[in-house]
C-alpha cells in the first residue's frame, strides 16, 4: 500500500512514532494508501529545519525566489493530470472540476505570488525639511500553515505561496483527510529547486500534529482555513503567544435573486453555486432567497435541473458530481436533512443517501443534491454550516425584508446577488454582511482583491498584497535631516 511520508529538510520522512492512518477514497469507501501519524517531535524537526534555512531563504533576493516558484508553478502545470487525479480519488471530486478548478488554480496561487513579490513595495513617508521615515517589511521567521480537505491543494498553495514568496520558511499541515496532492507537490517543490528546510510539510490529526503547530512557540505566525470551532480553538491557543492571525472560516452564503434577473444566467449558475464539489466549498451558497415574482418559476426550474444531477464515479470524465469527503462528513449532512424535516421543511428533490449501481462504489459516500422549502430564516438549518450538497429555498417580497434575513447568521463570507438594476445592486450589496459580494456571477476571483470574512467566518485577509502584508512584520526607520 502507498505511504505518505513527511517532507522535513528536503527529505521524505516516515513519522517518529511508527504509526501511520488508513487515508480512504470516498469513492469507494476503502483504504488506498496511509499517512503519518506525526506528532509534536516531528513538527519540532520540521521547525528546526525551518529555523535554519531562514537566515539564507529571506535574503535570497526576490528575483531568485520567485525564478523558483515559477518553476514550480510550470510544474503544477506539467502535472496537472496527475495531480487532478489524486484529488479527484483522494477528496471524491470530480476529476473534471479537479483538472479545470482545483488544480489550474494551484498553478496561479504560485505564479501569482511568485510575481507580485517582484512588484511588493514598503512605504516612505518625508516629514517636511525634518525626517525621513521607511517601512521594511522583513519576514517573520518560522510560519505554520493549516489547510482543510474541500479544495486541497488550492488552499493549501494559497497560504504556502504568499508565506514563502515573502521569505518566510514554513510549518504545514494539509487536511489528514484530503493529503495526497500536498505529498505530491513536496517531490515537485525538490525539483524546482527550493532549498533544503525552506518548505515542510507534516502529515496528521488536526488535534495531534496541528495542535503541535499551532502550540509552537517559536512559529510566529499562523495561516489557518477551516471550521469556525476549530478556528475559535486556535485563538485561543495562538493569542496569548502573541502570534500573528490569519482566520479563513465557515459560512452560510446567501443568494438572493431578485425578479428583475436574468432568469436563465441565474438558474445556470445558482445549480452552479449550491452543488459545485457536492456544495463542499466555503463559498457555495446553501440560502437560496427568491422573490416572489419569480418564486414558482424558479422553483419548478431548479428543482428539474437539480433532479437530473445524479452522482457519478468522481475519476469518469464525464461526471459532474462526485461523493462526499468522507463517512462521518455524509452522516453530518444526512443528520442535517432530517433536522430540516423535524423543523417543517419539504424536501422538493434529493434528501437520501444514493446507492451507486456500480459495485466499486457501493461503500462510497453518496447523498444526493436537495432542495427543501418551507423552513423559517431562524431555524437551525437555516443557521448552521451543513457544507453539503443541501440548500434551502425561501420566498421574499421586499430589498428590506430580504437584507434582514440574509444578515441573520453569525456568518459572513460571501453572498450572491441577482439583478439587473444597477443602483439596487450597488445599495444592496453594501448593506451585505460579508467578505465578498457576486453580482450576477458566482466564484469569479481576481487574485489581487482582499479575500476573508467577517463575523464568524474569520478574521484577517488573505489574497493580493494583503497577504504578503500578513507574511511580514512592518519596521519604520526614522532619519533625522538636520
Ligand atoms: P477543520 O476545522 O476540521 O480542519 C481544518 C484543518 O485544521 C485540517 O487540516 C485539520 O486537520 C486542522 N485541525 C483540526 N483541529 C486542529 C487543531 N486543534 N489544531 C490545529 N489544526 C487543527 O475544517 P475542515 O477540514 O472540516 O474544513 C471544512 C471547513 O473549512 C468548513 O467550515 C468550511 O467552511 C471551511 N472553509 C473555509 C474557507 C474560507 O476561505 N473561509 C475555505 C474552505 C473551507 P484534520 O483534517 O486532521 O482534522
Amino acid at each position: 500500500m502507498k505511504r505518505i511520508l513527511n517532507y522535513i529538510d528536503g527529505n521524505f520522512c516516515e513519522p517518529i512514532s511508527g504509526s501511520w492512518i488508513d487515508n480512504i477514497a470516498p469513492a469507494t469507501g476503502k483504504v488506498y494508501s496511509q499517512i503519518p501519524d506525526s506528532g509534536a517531535a516531528d513538527v519540532e524537526n520540521a521547525y528546526q529545519a525551518a529555523a535554519k534555512a531562514f537566515p539564507g531563504w529571506s535574503t535570497t533576493s526576490y528575483t531568485e525566489r520567485s525564478r523558483i516558484m515559477s518553476r514550480l508553478a510550470d510544474l503544477i502545470g506539467e502535472n496537472l493530470e496527475a495531480l487532478a487525479l489524486a484529488e479527484s480519488i483522494d477528496n471524491g471530486k470530480p476529476v473534471s472540476l479537479a483538472k479545470t478548478v482545483d488544480i489550474p488554480r494551484a498553478e496561479s496561487n504560485i505564479r501569482f505570488y511568485a510575481t507580485a513579490i517582484m512588484h511588493f513595495s514598503s512605504e516612505a513617508h518625508i516629514m517636511e525639511n525634518a525626517a525621513v521615515n521607511y517601512t521594511n517589511r522583513k519576514p517573520i521567521g518560522v510560519v505554520g500553515c493549516i489547510s482543510p480537505w474541500n479544495l486541497p491543494l488550492y488552499l493549501f498553495t494559497w497560504k504556502i505561496a504568499p508565506a514563502l514568496a515573502s521569505g518566510n520558511c514554513v510549518v504545514a499541515k494539509p487536511s489528514e483527510v484530503t493529503p495526497m496532492t500536498a505529498f505530491m507537490l513536496s517531490e515537485l517543490c525538490t525539483k524546482a529547486g527550493l532549498p533544503k528546510g525552506v518548505f515542510n510539510i507534516v502529515h496528521g490529526l488536526g488535534t495531534k500534529a496541528g495542535d503541535a503547530i499551532i502550540s509552537h512557540p517559536e512559529i510566529k505566525a499562523i495561516s489557518f482555513t477551516g471550521g469556525t470551532a476549530t478556528g475559535a480553538y486556535i485563538a485561543s491557543k495562538a493569542a496569548p503567544m502573541f502570534k500573528k492571525l490569519s482566520l479563513e472560516l465557515g459560512g452560510k452564503n446567501p443568494n438572493i435573486i431578485f425578479d428583475d434577473c436574468d432568469f436563465d444566467r441565474m438558474l445556470t449558475t445558482t445549480v452552479h453555486s449550491s452543488f459545485a464539489n457536492q456544495g463542499q466549498i466555503c463559498l457555495c451558497g446553501s440560502r437560496i432567497f427568491v422573490q416572489r415574482g419569480i418564486y414558482d418559476r424558479f422553483k419548478a426550474a431548479f428543482v428539474e435541473k437539480v433532479s437530473r444531477m445524479v452522482p457519478g464515479h468522481p475519476q469518469n470524465p464525464d461526471t459532474k458530481f462526485g461523493a462526499l469527503v468522507s463517512k462521518p462528513h455524509m452522516e453530518k449532512v444526512l443528520e442535517y436533512i432530517e433536522l430540516a424535516k423535524s423543523e417543517g421543511g419539504t424536501v422538493l428533490c434529493g434528501g437520501t443517501k444514493f446507492d451507486p449501481a456500480d459495485d466499486e462504489l457501493k461503500g462510497g459516500y453518496y447523498v444526493l443534491p436537495t432542495v427543501i422549502e418551507g423552513l423559517h430564516y431562524a431555524c437551525r438549518t437555516n443557521q448552521e454550516e451543513i457544507f453539503g450538497p443541501v440548500v434551502t429555498i425561501t420566498p421574499f417580497d421586499t430589498d428590506e425584508e430580504v437584507l434582514v434575513m440574509a444578515n441573520s447568521v453569525k456568518y459572513g463570507l460571501s453572498a450572491t446577488v441577482w439583478t439587473t438594476d444597477l443602483n439596487r445592486a450597488h445599495k444592496f450589496s453594501g448593506q451585505l454582511e460579508t467578505g465578498i459580494v457576486w453580482v450576477n456571477c458566482w466564484l469569479v476571483r481576481d487574485l489581487r482583491t482582499p479575500f476573508g470574512g467577517v463575523k464568524a467566518s474569520g478574521v484577517g485577509r488573505e489574497g493580493g498584497f494583503e497577504a504578503l502584508h500578513f507574511f511580514t512584520e512592518p519596521q519604520n526607520v526614522c532619519i533625522q535631516l538636520h
